[in-house]
């Protein structure tokens, strides 16, 4: 190859520092050799690879296109202003910031822009899906605002809309915000815009989870409705690991500011021009059958669990992801983590609404279909999961029987990825 790119130089990374390019291998062996069901996870393109790897790492560029407190920022610029355009584009959204580092940095900002230290902020509880950054004790959310949550209902286990609208008259907040971690139904934009208009909030989306299947028109758009949507890149929309801010043209200036120079120092631009290559292949009708893939995946697995005798929580999924209670099949969200790592599939434990386990050993799973649904799988790969995953969690790991059968599931997990590759090689 003769392109003068001057870029990941793998034999280089070999020679100079063998422990961290081993490092570099074995993740890509993990990544190759199991299943990848954590839901707030995908897999790059070699393309967003190429952006990040690039020398756009070296550019100090504080501030924004053309107002820049460094020289020789007219190359990043560009990226920078072809990511804001395309973003633009994609969601329909009046204004675009690409900057925030993670998805935790465009909540800090965004919360910036609209309240001050002491102010009340209302959002989903952690306990039940919310994150971390939505009111958490040991988080700056709940440090430094008044956190009040809403739940859901208990025997719907969806949002408790009239909830939301009572603690809103009760409080009156600055800032409600919908959006969560581990919720797998649609979330009423509607019905959130009409309460924070009647308490006069600003009304927040943290679409960090399924920002990517609203690009690929999968899901309902939350944009028209809410003042701000913060969001993550690395999630279904498959960027690279970052966040952005999406707001409407009257919040611009609050949001820029917010980010740069109020929590923010320099952009990462290798980091922003990877996004803008992301937004463009999220803009093509291959991600679009992609979105659809991946929901019509998770709801394929969410069903084959529960042929294995476990619950869905809510019934199911409308999204890219499930959460599993296992208490039908008496085994620990704990437990099945650990299961099913020794048998090559990667999730995380999962606390479920109302969970009467304390949260390190909560009583469900969080399963996810973005990763799986990139390496290609379809339904029957998921009714295919759905039963390797069951023998998995049903295993009595630590047991001869047990083991045997853990290592009888990791050898078809091998098999079942090796019809579909993660990276391919070439
Ligand atoms: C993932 C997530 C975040 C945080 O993203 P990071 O990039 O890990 O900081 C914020 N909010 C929600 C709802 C998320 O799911």
């Amino acid at each position: 190859m003769s392109t003068p790119f001057w870029g990941p130089d793998f034999d280089a990374l070999q020679q100079q520092d063998p422990e961290i390019a081993g490092v570099v291998l074995s993740e890509l062996d993990r990544l190759r050799g199991g299943l990848q069901l954590i839901a707030s996870e995908n897999l790059t393109s070699p393309a967003v690879l190429a952006a990040l790897g690039s020398t756009l790492s070296n550019k100090y560029a504080e501030g924004y296109p053309g107002r820049r407190y460094y020289g020789g920022c007219q190359v990043v610029d560009v990226a920078e202003e072809i990511g804001i355009a395309r973003t633009k584009e994609l969601f329909g959204a009046e204004h675009a910031n690409l900057q925030p580092h993670s998805g935790a940095s465009a909540n800090l900002a965004a919360y910036a822009a609209f309240a001050k230290p002491g102010d009340t902020v209302l959002a989903m509880d952690l306990k039940q899906g919310g994150h971390l950054t939505h009111g958490s004790k040991v988080n700056f959310s709940g440090q430094w605002f008044n956190a009040v949550s809403y739940t859901v209902r208990e025997d719907s286990e969806l949002i408790d809309y009239d909830q939301v609208r009572d603690l809103a008259r009760e409080h009156r907040p600055k800032i409600i915000i919908a959006g969560a971690t581990a919720y797998p139904r649609l979330i009423d934009f509607k019905a959130f815009r009409e309460i924070a208009d009647e308490v006069g909030a600003i009304f927040m989306v943290d679409a960090a989870h399924f920002i990517g299947l609203v690009a690929g028109k999968a899901i309902p758009s939350p944009v028209s409705y809410a003042d701000v949507v913060t969001a993550t890149t690395h999630k279904v929309l498959r960027g690279p690991r970052g966040g952005m801010i999406l707001s409407r043209a009257e919040h611009a200036k609050a949001i820029d500011k917010a980010v740069f120079p109020f929590s923010q120092g320099g952009p990462l631009m290798h980091s922003v021009a990877a996004k803008a290559v992301a937004m463009k292949e999220a803009s093509t009708p291959a991600y679009q059958a992609y979105t659809a893939q991946v929901i019509a995946n998770a709801q394929a697995l969410a069903k084959s669990l529960e042929a294995e005798g476990m619950r869905a929580v809510s019934g199911g999924t409308d999204t890219h992801l499930a959460l599993i209670d296992l208490r039908p099949i008496g085994v620990t969200g704990s437990e099945a983590e650990a299961r099913s790592d020794a048998a090559r599939i990667t999730l995380n434990k999962n606390a479920i609404p109302y969970d009467p386990a304390p949260p390190m050993k909560p009583s469900g799973i969080r399963v996810g279909s973005p990763s799986v649904t990139t390496q290609g799988m379809v339904e029957s790969d998921m009714a295919e999961i759905g039963r390797l995953l069951g023998r998995a969690v049903k295993a009595e790991q630590g047991t001869p029987a047990g083991d045997a059968e853990l290592a009888e599931v990791a050898e078809a997990v091998s098999a079942l990825v090796a019809r579909n590759p993660a990276y391919p090689r070439p």
